[in-house]
């Protein structure tokens, strides 16, 4: 089922990209996070939804 109003379609990537990941050890951290939740690293990159 598309998702056919466009509010509701940014909503869903926002949520979907809206996250950082380690890079060191690749987990996902809440787009806040200062460090990794579970290797405690601060290099953190962001991970945003890029418009095609
Ligand atoms: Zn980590």
């Amino acid at each position: 089922m598309p998702i056919t109003d466009p509010e509701k379609l940014r909503i869903a990537l926002e949520h979907r990209f809206n996250y950082k990941i380690c890079r060191k050890c690749g987990a996902r951290n809440p787009p806040r996070a200062e460090k990794c939740r579970r290797c405690k690293s601060k290099n953190l990159r962001p991970k945003k939804y890029k418009a095609k």
